[in-house]
């Protein structure tokens, strides 16, 4: 396998001060045409589309810093921005997280509707998927539909979507297919308690044989 150097691999951290000396050799930065890419980039995030989105996130950076959790970033971003409508696009698995956090938007006043991942009620077969890989096979097993979430969503008119629980790679689909921009406000991890760093401070420990 090629193992080809990125930032991964950098301790010198140049971008963090702006500095265009003595880069790693491996540098984005360094690259033919890198310039061009950040002023574009810049530029997007500058646009009327995307500026105010942008500086609220940030702002609510400052503001909340390593004092509000993740869950009530979120539901500022959410008024920051003020959105009418807001989805929630969540796993069948955590339907009562689902009720806890829509629970605490509608207190804030937010207008949130959900759509679990099973909505479409249609088998896991009709994707290709073997019988054997149902969890019971021989019996009907509905299929997670991501796009189908995302594509309900977007028929409901949703202004931001907020996806809880997604299984790995469904949430990738959800995202393509969502009109709307999205925040991750968990990330399942059936063997963590839905905290997937923990695999990785027991990489050497406790988690040594799960990682191999
Ligand atoms: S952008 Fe350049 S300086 Fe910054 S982390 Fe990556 S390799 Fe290092």
């Amino acid at each position: 396998m090629d193992r080809e150097m990125s930032c991964i691999d950098c301790r010198a951290y140049r971008c963090k001060e702006n500095r265009k000396d003595a880069l790693p050799e491996f540098c984005p930065m360094g690259r033919e045409g890198a310039d061009a890419i950040y002023d574009r980039a810049l530029e997007l995030t500058n646009s009327a589309e995307h500026n105010e989105f942008y500086v609220k996130s940030s702002e609510i950076e400052k503001d909340f810093y390593g004092s509000m959790p993740r869950v009530r970033e979120t539901i500022e971003l959410i008024k920051r921005m003020g959105y009418s409508k807001v989805g929630l696009a969540f796993c069948s698995g955590l339907v009562n997280e689902a009720r806890i956090f829509s629970e605490l938007c509608r207190e804030h006043g937010i207008n949130i509707i959900g759509v679990m991942c099973k909505s479409g009620g249609k088998d896991k077969t009709e994707t290709g998927l073997g019988e054997n890989k149902k969890l019971k096979p021989g019996q009907f097993e509905a299929m997670c539909n991501p796009v189908g979430q995302a594509l309900m969503l977007n028929e409901m008119g949703t202004e931001f979507n907020v996806v809880m629980g997604l299984c790995v790679g469904h949430d990738s689909l959800f995202y393509k297919f969502s009109e709307a921009l999205c925040t991750t406000v968990l990330a399942k991890d059936r063997v963590t308690g839905h905290n997937p760093v923990v695999a990785l401070y027991q990489k050497d420990g406790y988690f040594k044989n799960k990682l191999k």
